[in-house]
């Protein structure tokens, strides 16, 4: 494998996890959580609203539209965050492209919240990423994820804002910007209520990393180790993961090395469920 000339530097990176994560990827990335720094477990509150029947109000003036988000969001908008979804389209996590400082406040402010709903005659669990004016706003759309009809998203559509007006001339439109403000759901195997109480946030801080290909990338400073193991070691360890979630052997797909204490983390996507994975590289096994 050869390291292109490209380094790239990664911003500060929000992360919720909207289902629970497995266990393995939480405890393998448990130790880079700026938040459980920043939060003792007990001040991430989240509140949960029961009888509140002017939400139910709210959401049934919302347009419901005919597609599943996910064709939207490949064809008609884009997104604004990092989405993840499972192999059935449940949406799993998101990516806040947000400083720490603005992720602490969106933890601290209780923009998240759960709300037990009804509508259409069906019981759901509702939660926000927003604050409520920005959720149960009229002019918001509600788009299922899937043919099941359980799971369903509440959009904000930004028209994108053009800051050049000298390309006001081209022809080509951006699309709108699609942002998610809540999830509702019936599946309580998929979204358990008790973790919506008390869901996982990640925070990591920036780093620098070396662009190895398309779909890998590797902290600087561990370059040098990641390297001195063998090609064909380097390669079964991406493509060849045996994959908590699906049990299948897969490639992780857009992999970052990272350095541990006592070794490489390797995180990234697999390729048959999308699940997020990882896997530890203790050191006496690289030299
Ligand atoms: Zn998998």
């Amino acid at each position: 494998m050869k390291v292109t000339s490209y380094y790239g530097g990664y911003a500060d990176m929000g992360y919720v996890y909207i289902a629970p994560p497995n266990e393995k990827l939480d405890k393998d990335i448990a130790s880079r959580n700026e938040i459980t720094k920043l939060f003792k477990p007990e001040e991430i509150q989240i509140p949960y609203i029961t009888g509140d029947s002017q939400i139910s109000l709210f959401i049934s003036k919302m347009t419901i539209a005919e597609d599943k988000f996910f064709a939207g969001y490949q064809k008609a908008f884009e997104s604004e965050y990092g989405l993840d979804f499972d192999s059935h389209g449940y949406l799993t996590g998101f990516e806040l492209n947000l400083s720490k400082d603005k992720f602490v406040e969106f933890i601290r402010n209780q923009a998240y919240k759960t709300f037990h709903i009804e509508w259409h005659n069906k019981p759901y669990n509702l939660v926000t990423f927003d604050h409520p004016e920005q959720v149960f706003h009229s002019e918001n759309i509600i788009y299922k994820l899937n043919e099941q009809e359980d799971t369903f998203v509440i959009v904000q559509l930004e028209e994108y804002e053009n800051y050049y007006p000298q390309y006001y001339y081209t022809t080509k439109k951006k699309p709108p910007t699609a942002k998610i403000k809540a999830l509702f759901s019936s599946r309580e195997d998929i979204y358990p209520l008790e973790y919506l109480l008390k869901p996982k946030f990640h925070l990591e801080e920036s780093t620098t990393v070396a662009v190895i290909n398309n779909d890998l990338c590797c902290e600087l400073n561990v370059l040098p180790q990641w390297d001195s193991i063998p090609n064909e070691d380097r390669e079964s360890l991406i493509n060849h993961y045996v994959c908590e979630n699906c049990s299948e052997v897969v490639r992780i797909m857009e992999c970052i090395i990272h350095g541990v204490e006592d070794g490489l983390l390797l995180r990234g996507t697999c390729n048959s469920c999308n699940h997020r994975v990882s896997t530890h590289v203790p050191l006496n096994q690289i030299i």
